[in-house]
């Protein structure tokens, strides 16, 4: 029985390797390591400044991106030039964040409502991997400054909540900055490794210790509370819970809304002057943040008084602590435990230094809360451990088997979708959903490739499965889904299975045979090496299928309905469709991209206009 062991994986790794967690946040995004004398976790800083780096990225008109704290000063200044909270778009289409689409100042591209976000400066499109990637660069560049050595490899915390293609999204940014991305952890779970537990009872040798956790994040935008089982050193989530759009902001526009009406002042005052509700907001939250400490805050601004007493902002913030408390109980129904069983309650994130927040949820769980560790650092802290064990800097710990190399299969364009991540534990399994790209396709060829980089040409070709007899059905409509399953062995069974008729096919795979160390780790230098033509490769790809998929729908489009046309429309559009061809003839993915702008915009009206003419005909069907 061959087992792919931690031993490849690591392989190249040499002794005492700096490998660095990074804790990529929606406002603010941090990075450490475990010091190679102490072994000790510490957050990377700059003389007297902040670990944190604020997760903003303005853009000059020049394009040159500035990121972090000197980014923070255009949120207000230049809004529409200014990303922040990209996190919150990571992985996402349009569709998912419509919703929402008022919080964010800058252009978001909602021609395409299903395929993934992008932003607009001028005319330059970003993605939210590209955007990421903008802060794990300053991140490294901060590491490398600070170590004085080179940063190549690292941790990367997200949420417990975010799906493949959030988590696909973020290694693809780590890779983009020049990261080789040895695991994406979840951030309770770092938070807990943060907080001293999970590695102790390895070390300590209690192998068998099991510790039930509830991870409660409040930060700036976000909540969530997640509860954890630790057994022997591995983390499992039970269950997961929260709200994307509540958080320590929200005390800040509380305290306002508060002394708005002490001061009568009306909201219409405070829209025409953004610099006065600016400043307002920021004394907000630097009453909260005195309150923390002190009974009372006092201030002046513009003449006006500002007074906070604690009894007051307990009034005040209540009502929103206790929706997550609401959220505290419904995560523990989901993972189907009484508060009694929960071992221990850690603070993360800054907002959970209001103490109304620590009193209320240790009345709820009965038990005094654990807020000994900076709730701003730990999520980065316990990255940091993490790193170091995939190091193999920590000896004490044990480690389990994993994958050595990405498994996934080609989709258009020639790309690879990796679906069971390098560094996965063994067993594991995942899917994904995938669909026809031409009308009544009955067949679909699944090509199962293993490596990192993004073009399958460049990865090695374990096996393909063809899936014969899906119903003949229009492009898109198909549910393809495909499994891969690792058993304890690493003996890898790839399923494809159409949802809708029930055909199914499965083969197995030894991923590991005729493959030895030397060719992994060749094979992830590769990818190192190549990672900034892969990324600009896979956009490439994408955008070109993209437009492949525009050209088709438009022209199905312009065989039934050219009387819906007006004037030289018609003209006008084949000019569009052959701008848009030859773009994707020269390959340039700028270029693409703003001619299927421009193709989707003349084309809009179209569809507006047989959406009214349907309407007219059916109203008009009534009236008869
Ligand atoms: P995070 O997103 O985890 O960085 O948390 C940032 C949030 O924590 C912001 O809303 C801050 O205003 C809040 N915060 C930071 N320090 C304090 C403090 N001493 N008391 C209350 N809130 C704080």
């Amino acid at each position: 029985m061959a087992k792919i062991g931690i031993n490849i994986a690591t392989g190249s790794l040499q002794k005492e390797e700096i490998v660095v967690g990074i804790d990529l946040g929606t406002t603010n995004s941090l990075i450490a390591v475990v010091h190679p004398d102490t072994k000790k976790a510490i957050v990377l800083k700059e003389h007297d400044s902040s670990a944190l780096v604020p997760s903003v990225i303005y853009f000059d008109e020049h394009a040159n991106a500035i990121v972090g704290n000197d980014a923070k000063a255009f949120l207000i200044k230049n809004p529409e030039r200014t990303i922040f909270s990209a996190k919150r778009l990571l992985g996402k289409n349009y569709d998912d964040i419509k919703a929402n689409a008022n919080f964010f100042s800058y252009k978001i591209i909602d021609e395409d409502a299903n395929k993934q976000v992008k932003i607009k400066v001028d005319d330059k499109f970003y993605s939210p991997v590209d955007l990421s990637a903008l802060i794990l660069k300053e991140l490294k560049k901060r590491a490398e400054h600070i170590l004085k050595t080179p940063v190549n490899k690292a941790v990367i915390t997200v949420p417990a909540y975010f799906n493949d293609a959030q988590r696909q999204a973020t290694r693809d940014a780590g890779k983009l900055a020049g990261l080789d991305v040895l695991r994406i952890i979840n951030e309770p779970t770092a938070a807990s490794l943060g907080y001293g537990l999970g590695v102790q009872s390895n070390i300590s040798g209690e192998g068998g210790l099991q510790k039930t956790i509830a991870v409660y994040d409040l930060g700036g935008g976000t909540f969530d509370v997640s509860i954890l089982k630790l057994n022997a050193g591995v983390f499992e989530v039970l269950s997961t819970n929260g709200d994307t759009y509540l958080g320590g902001d929200d005390f800040d526009n509380a305290i306002v809304q508060y002394w708005l009406v002490q001061l009568n002042i009306g909201n219409d005052y405070l829209k025409q002057n953004t610099s006065f509700a600016q400043a307002i907001r920021l004394k907000a939250e630097e009453a909260k943040k005195a309150l923390s400490i002190n009974t009372n805050y006092e201030d002046e601004l513009n003449n006006y008084k500002l007074v906070l007493s604690q009894t007051s902002f307990t009034q005040i913030i209540k009502p929103l602590i206790e929706r997550t408390i609401a959220c505290c109980k419904k995560a523990m129904k989901d993972a189907g435990l009484q508060k009694k069983e929960i071992d221990e309650v850690i603070m993360v994130g800054g907002s959970t230094r209001v103490q109304l927040v620590k009193e209320m949820l240790s009345d709820y769980f009965a038990k005094p809360v654990n807020d000994t560790v900076n709730p701003d650092e730990v999520v980065a802290l316990g990255a940091a451990i993490q790193a170091d064990i995939l190091a193999g800097n920590n000896k004490d710990v044990l480690l389990l088997d994993i994958t050595p190399l990405s498994l996934g299969i080609e989709t258009a364009g020639e790309l690879m979708d990796v679906i069971i991540p390098r560094n996965a534990k063994i067993p594991s399994s995942a899917a994904r959903e995938y669909t026809t790209q031409i009308d009544a396709q009955v067949n679909m060829r699944i090509s199962v490739y293993q490596g990192e980089r993004d073009i399958v040409s460049d990865n090695r070709l374990l096996a393909t499965l063809n899936l014969k007899g899906i119903p003949a059905m229009p492009a898109g409509m198909a549910k393809v889904q495909v499994s891969f399953i690792i058993n304890a062995d690493g003996i890898l069974t790839v399923k494809a299975k159409e949802l809708r008729s029930g055909i199914e096919q499965a083969i197995e795979i030894k991923p590991q045979l005729g493959i030895d160390d030397a060719t992994v780790e060749k094979m992830l230098l590769d990818s190192m090496a190549n990672a900034e033509v892969d990324i600009v490769a896979r956009a490439l790809a994408e955008a070109k299928t993209e437009g492949e998929q525009l050209l088709k729908t438009t022209e199905r489009f312009l065989q039934k309905n050219t009387q819906y046309l007006i004037g030289n429309e018609l003209q006008e559009t084949a000019l569009a469709m052959q701008s848009l061809q030859l773009a994707i003839t020269m390959n340039d993915k700028s270029l693409i991209q703003n001619k299927s702008t421009e193709l989707n915009d003349l084309t809009r009206p179209y569809a507006e206009r047989i959406m009214d003419s349907a309407i007219g005909e059916a109203l008009k069907g009534r009236a008869v």
